[in-house]
């Protein structure tokens, strides 16, 4: 099911809703520029509420899987993206004293906040500087290997047994 775009949080609190469901690709547009390709909808569940001190509050989980490039070898890689957030609503940096320290400032000035916004900000915060395939899994690793051992790997790898294979 796709999660409502424009959202009343604090109403939400108040009521101490639980969202479950999915953003579409289509409405990540800075993953998207950040990432080769978006391979599913973010999937995202979030409970609102009122905290001790009735601050309203937001706590959730986004996820989403992305193709990005490997540093190492260049190629494609997958990459799990997951994000945990607890995020404290507010109307205005005037109040960002009053956010606890276990919550991150949400601010909201108007009545409306936009749920894609936060969970594609939260997403962002996930995504590693730089991405490798798993070790073993990366021809990265393998040319290495192949340069390092003195096994049959480096003769079959050799310009030479190459340049037999195309006189064949
Ligand atoms: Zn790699």
């Amino acid at each position: 099911m796709a999660l409502p775009t424009q959202i009343d949080p604090r109403k939400l609190a108040l009521q101490g809703n639980l969202l479950e469901g999915t953003v579409k690709l289509t409405d990540l547009p800075r993953l998207a520029t950040s990432v080769n390709l978006i391979c599913g909808p973010l999937q995202a569940s979030i409970q609102f509420g009122l905290d001790e001190s009735r601050a309203k509050i937001a706590q959730g989980e986004a996820r989403v899987q992305v193709e990005t490039v490997c540093q190492r070898c260049l190629d494609p890689v997958e990459v799990q993206l997951q994000a945990k957030f607890a995020v404290q609503v507010i109307w205005s940096e005037d109040h960002l004293n009053r956010v606890a320290a276990n919550y991150e400032p949400w601010l909201v000035v108007d009545k409306l906040a936009n749920l894609n916004e936060l969970l594609e900000d939260e997403i962002l915060l996930a995504l590693p500087l730089v991405n490798y395939h798993p070790v073993g899994e990366c021809t990265g690793d393998t040319f290495i290997e192949g340069v390092e051992s003195t096994g049959d790997e480096v003769v079959s790898d050799s310009p030479f047994n190459v340049l037999l294979q195309l006189k064949k």
